[in-house]
């Protein structure tokens, strides 16, 4: 059976660090900050919102909700975009996605000052990512980094693939796990002979959306296996495909009548050498490296050095 990487621990083991980092930058007088805009009252976002700021204030950071009605413009979210740009004490700058349909986000997501763009999502910081220059790296990749890091997991010279090629997941995943030596395939709903190609992988990525698509048949044995999907999933017939002779899942499935799985195949934990659950696999460290990176924000505006975290500079 698969190791299990557990993500709750590692993020756990970053917060820590992050919060004796900000006790240190209190005493120098520095206190980093995140503003988060939350738009309309999308219930996922709010949940997503909540623990965001939440987790501020667990490792000392000021955090702030801004919570614009969902009738605005795109004209009047620049200006408030722009506000923030502007106040010193304001290190990093959250969009919480999706906008409403009458926003532009591409045009909100641009206006975000690259220096306090802690999503990185932002061209400059994507642009820093891939010449391997100091910026603001995705959250949710940067903690595929650590997981793998901090698991002691070998990646230079090891033959990566992911499937998935979003610009918030699968291609910045692909540029960190290049930056760090490893040869990298990336594969999409358009890839020839999907499960022989994930077969090459010494590391496995399932960055997709679709519950346990990566079945055993994709898995090298031993290979270390990242799930970063996350679908919630309500059917009985699916939930028997996925969870058959599981007694505790069962338990809350029907509790709840849904549960959280992963887009690999819980029957990959009897193959892969490694695997990150879902929940508590690669989630949690999504928030911590938004702390992560609101803190880095914070040192590199005020022109401080920045130890590495993440895979940017292995
Ligand atoms: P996305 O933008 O929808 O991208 C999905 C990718 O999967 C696309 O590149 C798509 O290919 C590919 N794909 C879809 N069906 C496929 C198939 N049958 N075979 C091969 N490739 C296929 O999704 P995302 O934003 O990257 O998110 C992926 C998953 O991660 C979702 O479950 C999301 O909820 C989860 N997620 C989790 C976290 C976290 O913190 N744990 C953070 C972000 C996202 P094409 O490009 O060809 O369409």
């Amino acid at each position: 059976m698969a190791i299990i990487l557990d993500g709750n621990k590692i993020a756990a083991e970053i917060r820590a660090e992050i919060a004796s980092g900000v006790q240190s930058l209190a005493t120098a007088g520095m206190r980093p900050g995140l503003a988060v805009i939350l738009v309309g009252h999308n219930p996922a976002s709010e949940i997503y919102v909540r623990g965001k700021v939440k987790s501020c204030e667990e490792v000392g950071i000021h955090g702030e909700k801004l919570t614009p009605p969902d009738t605005i413009s795109t004209a009047d979210l620049l200006d408030l975009v722009e506000r923030l740009n502007r106040r010193d004490e304001i290190d990093g700058i959250l969009v919480q996605l999706p906008l409403p349909a009458q926003v532009d986000s591409k045009k909100i997501l641009m206006a975000v000052d690259p220096a306090k763009d802690v999503d990185g999502f932002h061209p400059v910081n994507v642009g820093f990512l891939s010449t391997q220059r100091p910026g603001l790296v995705p959250c949710t990749p940067a903690g595929i980094m650590e997981i793998l890091q901090r698991s002691a997991i070998p990646i230079a010279s090891r033959e990566a693939v992911i499937v998935g090629r979003s610009d918030i997941v699968g291609k910045p995943t692909a540029m960190l796990l290049i930056n760090a030596n490893a040869t990298v395939t990336v594969c999409h709903s358009k890839t020839h002979d999907l499960p022989g190609v994930c077969r090459r992988a010494d590391i496995l990525v399932a960055a997709i959306g679709r519950a346990g698509m990566i079945t055993r048949d994709f898995v090298k044995p031993g290979a270390t296996v990242i799930d970063v999907g996350m679908n919630k999933i309500t059917e009985r017939a699916e939930f028997n495909r996925l969870f058959a002779g599981n007694a505790k899942r069962k338990e809350t499935f029907l509790a709840k009548g849904s549960t959280l799985v992963g887009d690999v195949h819980p029957e990959v934990a009897e193959v892969a050498g490694a695997i990150t659950p879902v929940p508590g696999g690669v989630g949690p460290l999504t928030i911590a490296m938004l702390m992560a990176n609101t803190v880095k924000a914070a040192k590199m505006r005020r022109g401080s050095p920045v130890p590495a975290l993440s895979g940017e500079s292995a």
